[in-house]
């Protein structure tokens, strides 16, 4: 049985289409990368598998079970960092526990637990401001994984950052996702990002979002640092970049 499985699925806003027939299913442990231009429909996709938003047509399920529309499962992560500005690290961190009621203590403990496998070991009593932007999407990245390690939801968590942090963090993700056994569905508008950090990548074409071509990644199970350099992950680089420019 599949993690989570798309039915079927279209999304209009108002009377604009969104998105259309969106069929995907994730297995547990899988890493699948969506990609598309601008305004294809991406974050909205990731928006209605945290049940935030309702399809207009389609159902969702999570391990069997109908989620379609229903909140509070998943983690998400967004672009910006999202951290509350008047909140100490561990509490940013821990903000999914803290809303279910768990006690301050416990979420501290939870939290102070998983600091060093951010990188973040001796901050928590850190304010936002305090912090770089690389540790402040660290920071929002546990936050996400703490909110459910089962299913992570990241849309395009590193596109603010400058090109050599956010290549360190790709490093420092794809190296997480090695350790623990979570699912990940990430979106991205960088076809390189796709390749390094999923073993499947859909390509959504422009709007109306429809899945245009989906691949798994040749180069998924070679060491991190060597991929790149592939002739399979180029040759695999150049066919996906001509698809999403509609060649
Ligand atoms: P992407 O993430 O691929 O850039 P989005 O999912 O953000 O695309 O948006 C897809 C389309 O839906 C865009 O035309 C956008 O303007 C529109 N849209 C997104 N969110 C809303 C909303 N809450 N209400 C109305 N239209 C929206
Ligand atoms: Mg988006």
């Amino acid at each position: 049985m599949s993690l989570l499985s798309l039915e079927a699925i279209d999304h209009d806003y108002e009377d604009l289409p969104v998105l259309r027939a969106i069929d995907l299913s994730l297995a547990e442990g899988e890493h699948l990368a969506v990609l598309g231009p601008s305004g294809c429909g991406k974050s909205t996709l990731l928006r209605l598998v945290t049940g935030l938003e309702t399809p207009t047509r389609g159902r969702i399920t999570y391990r069997g079970e109908d989620i379609t529309g229903v909140p509070g499962h998943f983690g998400f992560m967004g672009q910006q960092d999202l951290l509350l500005p008047w909140k100490r690290l561990w509490e940013n961190a821990g903000l999914a526990l803290l809303l279910r009621g768990v006690p301050k203590a416990d979420v501290r403990k939870v939290v102070e637990a998983r600091l060093a496998d951010v990188g973040l070991e001796g901050f928590a009593d850190y304010y936002p401001h305090q912090l770089s932007g690389g540790m402040r999407q660290r920071a929002a990245f546990l936050r996400t994984s703490l909110a459910n390690r089962d299913l992570l939801l990241l849309d395009e968590p590193f596109g603010a950052l400058d090109v050599l942090l956010r290549s360190q963090l790709q490093a420092w993700l794809a190296e997480i996702l090695r350790r623990e056994n979570s699912t990940l569905i990430l979106v991205t508008h960088s076809v390189e990002e796709a390749l390094l950090l999923a073993e499947r990548v859909v390509v959504l074409g422009p709007a109306p979002g429809t899945p245009l071509l989906e691949e798994k990644v040749a180069s998924a199970g070679a060491p991190f640092d060597e991929r790149p350099y592939l002739p399979e992950f180029l040759a695999q680089k150049k066919r996906i970049l001509a698809a999403l420019l509609g060649r």
